[in-house]
């Protein structure tokens, strides 16, 4: 069906297709993996589409302008956000930072995490409760606008991290695992300037077995 429908704009542009992919959009938006309400109260609905469909969309859009003709054309996200500087780092950071932070949740989290991020939680912290107090303390503390994370080593050792901006674990060398976004846009139609009662109601649509994968 598809290479009939590519066949029919063939005949009907006339062009060459393959030569119009150089133009194609290199990076796309993400697909939510639930529906923008589903979140609610914790994230309103409005909160997700803005946030998604507005900022998310917003930075694809910017990365895919600046990076042809760029060393770039051809990197994987997680490479331009190592190597790059500037508005190229700043986008692609976004792209990455909220292509983990929106699949990372879900209407049926929450709970505690499992398995051996739990044990590892458990073993650095002393219990989940710690862990969350220090890992909302720490987004509380961020000054601007930037992101709180969960982060392994390459030996899987755990540790929170705290990133202006777009800035993400990786450029430490780090595997992120969990993102908490403190940008206000992340939380203020929903809480204001409370910053810390939106990192606290988060940890009740936390997808833990979306995030037991990346560890
Ligand atoms: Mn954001």
């Amino acid at each position: 069906m598809l290479s009939l429908c590519l066949s029919i704009l063939l005949l009907i542009t006339g062009s060459d297709i393959t030569s119009k992919n150089e133009n194609v959009m290199k990076f796309e938006l993400i697909e939510l993996p639930y529906d923008s309400g589903a979140l609610a109260p914790v994230i309103s609905k409005q909160t997700i589409e803005l946030h998604h469909g507005k900022h998310l969309q917003a930075y694809v859009n910017k990365l895919n302008e600046l990076i042809p003709g760029t060393r770039f054309e051809n990197a994987d996200l997680e490479t331009i956000v190592k190597e790059s500087d500037g508005a190229i780092f700043n986008n692609a950071g976004q792209i990455l930072n909220h292509n983990l932070y929106f699949t990372q949740f879900s209407p049926n989290g929450g709970g505690d995490p499992t398995g051996p991020l739990a044990e590892a939680i458990n073993a650095t912290w002393g219990s989940f409760e710690a862990f969350k107090k220090e890992f909302v303390d720490s987004g509380v503390a961020l000054f601007g606008s930037g992101w709180v994370w969960l982060a392994k080593d390459d030996k899987g050792s755990l540790s929170i991290t705290k990133e202006a901006n777009g800035s993400n674990p990786v450029v430490k060398g780090l595997t992120p695992l969990l993102g908490f976004d403190v940008w206000e846009h992340a939380y203020y139609l929903d809480y204001q300037n409370r910053r810390v009662d939106h990192l606290n109601e988060l940890w009740k649509i936390i997808d833990w077995d979306a995030v037991n994968k990346r560890y």
